[in-house]
């Protein structure tokens, strides 16, 4: 595991749970344990691709931390994956779903891919040998992949089709996020970008403020991007600007944010939409505006860029989209940071959810999925702000030490096996 080392997400993550356990005085055995993942798996997928050659992709599992229940993490399809990013990813998830009080470990995957250079068919010999080669360690009770950047409800489906296949009997329980014709629950789809928004109005009623016209820029158009616009949009905030990876486009007085989720589903580009002006995602970051939803990829927010940034909230919709350096100057700045392992929680809430109504095989309503999820995203930014407000701490640090109270508690009850 020495490479993992090397990665910013990782350096940054490891950092942030060094000094905060230190600031708690957290146990330290409970430390060494957490800084190292449980397992690390690399595995080759072959595929077969449409011209008949085989190419072979890096494929991983990190499973950090099963404490508290079964490891709870996504995939990602990326060119960029690697196991450093996957390793701090899974650390993440372990603190995320510790804070937010759910039954569940940490873990993450992916694949070294550019999913976009490949066809359907290639996409799923893919995913079937993916899923083939982790088919050991995964399953309803040990560890429960969900889609992440790359991967969709689609992906989901052949995960779940492909370790059935082998246990030879359907397992809808050994992912999450899939469609709803398979298991899949009301809600998921649109629950990280919702859960965000739920973190801002919790962030409005504490300082003051009001969701309802206030301006947010998104970088990302995605899945949290678009579900975050668009809850913040039914909720009367102006969504100023929305970027994807080719660029942005702004309208000061507000984007019509369900006509652009039309013109996007229909052209996959933002471009050419009526009444705005395009702009890059470096100055999608840097516009004036209330609030900042990066919703993309991890690092945009680093030590060049940070002071320049004019939004007094930044949502951490995408993982680790603030770099360490980036997170101190912020700060000083006086900006109010929610952090990713809060203000992106809504995606494994209702993943949660979807594997308990799986597990019972009786599924809830929409508004049953959404008022859960509110009830757990709220619960969880109230403890994080009364631990930021008692401490004198951020955001950022709240989060990890309420988290790491919780895990230490638990690794402490569980004990160390064999002794
Ligand atoms: P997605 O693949 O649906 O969307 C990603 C978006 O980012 C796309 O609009 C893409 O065009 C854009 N993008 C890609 N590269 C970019 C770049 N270099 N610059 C600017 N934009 C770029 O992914 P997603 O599911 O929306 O995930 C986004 C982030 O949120 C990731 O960090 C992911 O780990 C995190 N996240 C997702 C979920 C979930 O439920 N989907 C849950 C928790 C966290």
């Amino acid at each position: 595991m020495q490479n993992m080392v090397d990665g910013v997400l990782y350096k940054n993550t490891v950092k942030t749970l060094t000094a905060v356990a230190e600031s708690i005085n957290l146990d330290k055995d409970v430390l060494v344990r957490l800084l190292k993942p449980r397992r690390a798996f690399i595995v080759s997928v072959p595929v077969r691709m449409d011209d008949h050659s085989i190419q072979v992709f890096d494929g991983y599992r990190v499973q950090h931390n099963q404490t508290l229940g079964p490891c709870k993490g996504g995939i990602r399809y990326h060119p960029s994956v690697n196991m450093t990013e996957v390793a701090a990813l899974a650390m993440l998830m372990t603190f995320k779903n510790a804070l937010l009080h759910l039954p569940l470990g940490g873990a993450k995957g992916g694949v070294c891919v550019d999913p976009s250079k490949l066809s359907e068919t290639e996409m799923q010999g893919l995913t079937r040998r993916y899923t083939t080669e982790i088919h050991p360690f995964i399953g309803p009770e040990r560890d429960i992949p969900a889609p992440d950047v790359g991967t969709s409800p689609q992906t989901m489906a052949w995960i779940m089709d492909t370790y059935s296949q082998k246990e030879g009997f359907s397992i809808p329980g050994v992912v999450t996020g899939k469609p709803l014709e398979i298991g899949g629950s009301l809600g998921r789809v649109s629950a990280t970008g919702l859960g965000s928004i739920y973190a801002l109005r919790a962030a409005c009623e504490k300082t003051d403020r009001s969701l309802e016209g206030m301006k947010i820029a998104i970088q990302g158009f995605g899945n949290v991007g678009s579900h975050a616009a668009m809850s913040a949009h039914e909720r009367g905030a102006k969504i100023v600007a929305v970027s994807d990876v080719i660029g942005g486009i702004h309208n000061s007085n507000g984007l019509d944010i369900p006509k652009l989720v039309e013109h996007y589903e229909k052209n996959r580009s933002l471009s050419d939409f009526p009444d705005t002006e395009t702009l890059s995602n470096a100055d999608l970051l840097e516009l004036k505006c209330d609030a900042l939803l990066p919703a993309a990829l991890d690092s945009v927010i680093h030590e060049e860029n940070a002071d320049k940034i004019k939004a007094e909230i930044i949502v951490e919709g995408a993982n680790g989209p603030v770099t360490g350096a980036a997170d101190k100057i912020l700060s000083e700045n006086g900006k109010l940071i929610i952090p990713d392992i809060l203000a992106n929680g809504g995606g494994v809430i209702v993943s949660y959810f979807e594997w308990v109504q799986g597990l019972a095989a009786f599924f809830w309503t929409e508004e049953e999925v959404n008022h859960r999820l509110h009830s757990i995203i709220t619960n969880a930014f109230d403890r994080v702000w009364s631990f930021s407000q008692s401490q004198k701490c951020t955001m950022r640090d709240a989060a990890m030490a309420v988290a790491l109270r919780r895990l230490e508690a638990a690794m402490q009850l569980r004990g160390l096996y064999p002794r």
